[in-house]
């Protein structure tokens, strides 16, 4: 009995000798990696379960859902079962090709859509393996506590001198952790079993396996079944190996989340024009950084006029006499900079001019290209005459590569008078600054329900849905049809900016805007609106207050029910707003 409970005992003993030799040494831990949540994954599940095994999926929050990529109903599943889930930027964008609010709202804002569907995320994996000094910045400030790139450890097929055998534990630069080669379809397992081998016998530390799909060469990034199990039975098998996720082998605590900025939006203060309001003249009288010109033949006189939009001066011209193809305009004076802004390649601008006239006047546009000389590029669409003054807006063609300046103006075609003051141009994207961050601190809720006829009160509907949200899209468009039956009037976004300005007839502040339940890009894009147009409005959304930049000047619906039959919607009122109930009760409420 004795000698045999003792044999029993000694292939323990031998393991228990065997870890005592490598105590020296680091312990390996290898953690193996799924980028990207694409479907075929999911084969992954049964695999890691049955090894008992916990992986890493980097996820792209853009994608849970769509057709070819994991569900958010199975990457809970991945997670709860112990595997991590970790952020992979919104849409797999190169990171620094971008400009970092654009790397911000990609990190930022990819992290805190995973957090806001309930995933613990703390590790990150740049897209493509890209990164630089600022990226891995921007990772930091996001929230993270580590980023992975995908290179860096010596592979049979690169970096095999100057390269360590492993990452070390913890890691040389935790922004941008190593690996071996990423795994493709002609990888053989004997490459997978060498990469952790040579970690065990270089003195331990971690080894990352990068995975994408699992299949049978589906695709160049692809690791076959059979070999990712027979993987999995050699790390099983290997002594003195572990396997665990990024955060249980890095650490740290999950951070706070951290939003990106807001996005670009319409409407910006920045204007690219010198002497906008005609205010300065140069020294032949004209106002400085314009010309006073046209084309053809013509008997015109320009004059300076107190008659103004804003400051004290404009300029009108009267045309007496006009021959075939000729005009008259102020245009920005054509120079190599002063006065003629550099546009960037590829975007728009917004032109807007305040003018009155006693015939139909048309913006045009010029671009001085890489040969130096300024040629007419494009014109929009004629304003009416304008007894009184009037604005007008025109957004221009993507600009050309090569532009190296733009000049714009106002023409007029036709015997007669035009007055032009404020001449602002922008670029459609320039983003505004955003505003103060506001954090309720504490519930604001009045209940209190109210009626509101339809027809009299313009619904606005305007909201990006993004793709992932395929059931709150869903219930957002079955909500736009259904407002629409019931005589309301669903809108996009050039008509609510048209609207919060105040310069859509016969459409009334206030204005009710119904989002969808998520859609942080869009509440951001319409808070910056009220925020610079200083209106309320009613806001229909599911997401959470704390995702709006400043909800105070929402007046959040909590609840909001529609009455077909009876054409009457009624609202529930998370905060209260005498101002806008008043407003509200003038527009209709029974
Ligand atoms: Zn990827």
């Amino acid at each position: 009995m004795h000698v045999k409970a003792l044999r029993a005992l000694l292939p323990a003993f031998a393991a228990l000798l065997l870890t005592a030799a490598c105590a020296h040494a680091a312990p390996t831990v290898v953690s193996l990696q799924f980028d990207d949540g694409v479907a075929d994954q999911w084969t992954a599940h049964d695999l890691l379960a049955a090894h008992g095994m916990h992986a890493t999926f980097f996820i792209n929050s853009g994608r849970p859902g769509k057709t070819g990529f994991l569900s958010y109903a199975q990457l809970h599943q991945l997670e709860s079962e112990g595997n991590e889930i970790g952020g992979h930027t919104i849409d797999h964008v190169d990171l620094p090709t971008l400009g970092p609010d654009d790397q911000r709202r990609e990190v930022c804002d990819d992290r805190a859509d995973l957090i806001a569907h309930g995933f613990s995320v703390t590790d990150f994996a740049y897209p493509f393996g890209s990164y630089t000094p600022d990226t891995e910045n921007v990772v930091r400030s996001c929230g993270y506590n580590s980023a992975r790139i995908t290179s860096g450890v010596a592979s049979p097929n690169s970096c095999q001198r100057g390269c360590p055998a492993a990452e070390t534990i913890p890691a040389a630069d935790v922004y941008a952790t190593r690996t071996p080669d990423s795994v493709h379809s002609d990888t053989p397992l004997t490459e997978l079993e060498s990469d952790v081998t040579h970690a065990v016998s270089g003195g331990g530390g971690l080894v990352q396996i990068v995975m994408h799909h699992i299949c049978d060469g589906c695709n160049p990034n692809s690791v076959s079944e059979a070999t990712l199990s027979a993987f999995l039975d050699f790390l099983q098998s290997t002594p003195g190996v572990q396997v665990s996720t990024v955060h249980d082998v890095l650490g740290g605590a999950l951070q706070p989340v951290v939003h990106g900025p807001l996005l670009p939006l319409p409407f910006a203060p920045t204007n690219l024009l010198q002497n906008p309001s005609l205010e300065t003249a140069d020294a032949s009288g004209s106002p400085a950084c314009w010309k006073l010109g046209g084309a053809g033949t013509s008997e015109a006189t320009w004059a300076r006029t107190n008659d103004a939009v804003g400051g004290v001066g404009a300029e009108t011209v009267t045309v007496t006499s006009l021959g075939a193809k000729s005009d008259r305009k102020l245009v920005t004076k054509q120079d190599t900079g002063t006065c003629a802004p550099k546009p960037l390649a590829g975007h728009r601008y917004r032109f807007t001019w305040n003018y009155k006239s006693s015939t139909a006047v048309r913006p045009v546009a010029y671009l001085r290209g890489t040969d130096g000389g300024w040629k007419f590029w494009a014109q929009g669409a004629s304003s009416p005459r304008a007894g009184g003054w009037r604005q007008a807006m025109w957004t221009t063609p993507a600009i050309p590569a090569g532009t190296l300046g733009v000049s714009v103006g106002v023409s007029l075609r036709r015997v007669g008078t035009m007055t032009l003051d404020n001449l602002l141009l922008q670029d459609r994207l320039t983003p505004l600054p955003p505003p103060a961050p506001y954090v309720p601190s504490g519930p604001e809720t009045v209940r209190r329900p109210y009626r509101v006829a339809a027809g009299r009160l313009p619904v606005l509907v305007y909201g990006r849905v993004p793709g992932a949200l395929l059931a709150d899209q869903i219930a957002f468009q079955r909500h736009v049809a259904t407002l629409r039956r019931a005589g309301f009037t669903p809108v996009g976004a050039k008509a609510l900016a048209r609207v919060l300005r105040g310069r859509s007839a016969g459409v009334r502040k206030p204005v009710l805007i119904a989002f969808a339940g998520n859609a942080i890009d869009s509440l951001a894009l319409a808070d910056g609106l009220l925020n610079r147009d200083g209106t309320r409005a009613v806001l229909l959304t599911r997401a959470p207050v704390r995702k709006l930049a400043s909800p105070k000047r929402w007046d959040v619906v909590s609840r909001l029910a529609l009455n077909r039959r009876a054409k009457r919607i009624r609202m529930t009122f998370k905060t209260n707003t005498p101002t806008l109930l008043r407003a509200l009760r003038a527009a209709g409420r029974t």
